[in-house]
């Protein structure tokens, strides 16, 4: 039961994905909103590809330009549903700037480059540890 819920769930997001390359209209709203109330009805998460297709207040189906709009202001990316106006703030920066652009610049200059081409294998620093048998 659970695997049929979550057949139909994508069935629905790709069937509003199709649907608003035609046009759209109010179908890939209605989409979105059915493929919802299944994970509300079966207590299933959305897979986290469809987490950032909609809007969490209205159901609308986002497509750029058209049903959201996406402006970067610091380090957050607002996406505003042009259907309903319900902002959806995302950090961009999971792990941010410790030191500030100069010393984080320092700090990948320092790492240490591995040139990994094939056909050279280098002695030392060998990747194929515990392979032996
Ligand atoms: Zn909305």
């Amino acid at each position: 039961m659970i695997r049929i819920a979550r057949e139909r769930m994508s069935d629905l997001f790709a069937l509003a994905r199709s649907e608003s390359a035609r046009g759209g209209g109010t179908l890939p709203h209605r989409y979105v909103f059915l493929a919802r109330r299944i994970g509300m009805r079966f207590n299933l998460r959305l897979p986290p590809e469809y987490r950032t297709l909609y809007c969490r207040r209205c159901s609308s189906y986002w497509v750029e330009g058209r049903t959201v709009r996406t402006r970067l202001r610091a380090g957050r990316s607002v996406r505003t549903c042009l259907v309903c106006g319900a902002p959806r703030r995302v950090e961009l920066h999971r792990h941010p700037r410790v030191d500030g652009p100069e010393e984080n610049f320092r700090r990948i200059a320092a790492t240490p480059q591995e040139p990994a081409l094939a056909g050279e294998p280098e002695e030392g620093d060998d990747p194929d540890d515990g392979e032996e048998e």
